[in-house]
């Protein structure tokens, strides 16, 4: 009998779409699918041989957060509640229009940001009255502390838009102290009383939160500036991007922890790049967990989790990876360009064991015992002291 049209169309589709089929393993999906999400995970479609057992989800994409929208901007956000293992850091994306702003807020959380696109104007105070404002562009970092207030403001062009890092997983971005919400919840008579002016001088402020808001494109920073008590004694911001980057074969490393950005004592961060084919070489963490965000390219990761666990993940940019302390892992460049990402971890340094060096630098009889390996892959191991990306 001979095919509709739409049967015909349906099977050059079905045949089209990826199936979990490996060698004489699998079969075809035959019910409801989703083709487009199983060609973006293709390591989850068919998981390598090599991966085992039951492990808990290690990924999340910020297209499945939750918008919130504002006039001025947006923000959703990656926290315990989306991604369950990433209980020590959460993090939101969040984009400012041209003189949108931010609004002054605090919170009991730390803020570590990584700037991606366009410009943004930064502002803060310290316990002891020193100030800190600063304009940021792409690849610029700032660290509020715990408790410091601050704001964000996206400058002249299109604004900018950013990820931010929280040091706790269940951080929520809804649960600001908001200086609007503060004041709509404070007696027009005790403002009067606390700024010594009659009680109309707040007749105008804004009954309900603002929490994001379009506001004038603010003039140059030098204008801007305010002398309070002087400058914080270690800057909020950081040019990460700007740092000479660690070379390997493979691609680069850029490393910025406390010892080189002092005010970020809660948050650790990597910015690496794998050039197509290259590989961030097998290691783990020894101090905490690892928690990722994906920049541009595409990757697979393989997690080892003990006990015969191992699972391997996909990820574009936009997602977000997490790697519970102290698995073992690595991650290909499995596409055409290079492979861009953030190792972000909850600690004022950055500490990773590469396995190549463990082997390097174990008697390489012991090590010949356990793994059956001839001494030319020892002998190829250079000896190194920061993370390598192989290529
Ligand atoms: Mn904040
Ligand atoms: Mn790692």
């Amino acid at each position: 009998m001979a095919l509709t049209n739409t049967q015909e169309r349906e099977q050059t589709e079905f045949s089209n779409r990826p199936q979990p089929i490996d060698g004489k393993m699998g079969a075809t999906i035959i019910g409801p699918a989703n083709p487009t999400r199983e060609a973006e995970n293709p390591d989850t479609l068919v998981p390598p041989r090599a991966d085992h057992g039951t492990m808990a989800n290690l990924r999340w994409s910020f297209a499945d957060s939750h918008m919130h929208l504002s006039e001025g901007g947006w923000g959703r956000q990656t926290t315990a509640r989306e991604l369950p293992i990433a209980t020590e850091v959460a993090g939101v994306n969040m984009r400012l229009t041209a003189g949108g702003v931010r609004e002054m807020h605090w919170h009991k959380a730390a803020e570590w940001a990584y700037m991606l696109k366009g410009m943004a104007r930064i502002t803060a105070i310290d316990q002891d009255g020193h100030t800190f404002q600063d304009d940021v562009g792409e690849g610029d970092l700032w660290y509020f502390p715990a408790g410091i207030p601050h704001s964000i403001q996206g400058l002249e062009g299109d604004g900018c838009e950013f990820l931010l890092v929280f040091d706790d997983g269940n951080f929520s971005e809804e649960e600001t102290f908001l200086l609007s919400d503060w004041l709509a919840h404070t007696p027009r008579e005790v403002l009067a009383k606390n700024f010594g002016v009659p009680q109309s001088a707040f007749d105008g402020i804004p009954q309900k939160d603002l929490w994001i808001f379009q506001a004038p494109v603010p003039g140059p920073l030098a204008s801007d500036r305010v002398a309070g008590a002087g400058p914080v004694p270690n800057s909020f911001s950081h040019r990460m991007l700007a740092q000479t980057p660690i070379r390997m074969n493979g691609g680069t490393v850029r490393i910025t922890d406390s010892s080189l950005f002092k005010a970020s004592k809660t948050i650790a961060a990597a910015l690496v790049e794998v050039e197509p084919g290259g590989m961030r070489e097998l290691h783990w963490h020894t101090n905490v967990d690892e928690w990722q965000y994906y920049i541009s390219g595409q990757a697979r990761m393989t997690v080892f989790a003990s006990q015969n666990n191992a699972r391997t993940f996909n990820f574009q940019a936009g997602d977000v990876g997490a790697v519970p302390f102290p698995m073992a892992h690595y991650i290909e460049n499995i596409g055409a360009s290079t492979l861009r990402f953030l190792e972000i971890f909850r600690s004022d340094h950055f500490a990773d064991v590469s396995l190549a060096q463990w082997l390097a630098f174990t008697p390489h009889e012991l090590v010949r015992a356990h793994l059956n390996i001839d001494e030319s892959v020892l002998a190829k191991i250079p000896p190194r002291k920061t993370p390598v990306v192989a290529g």
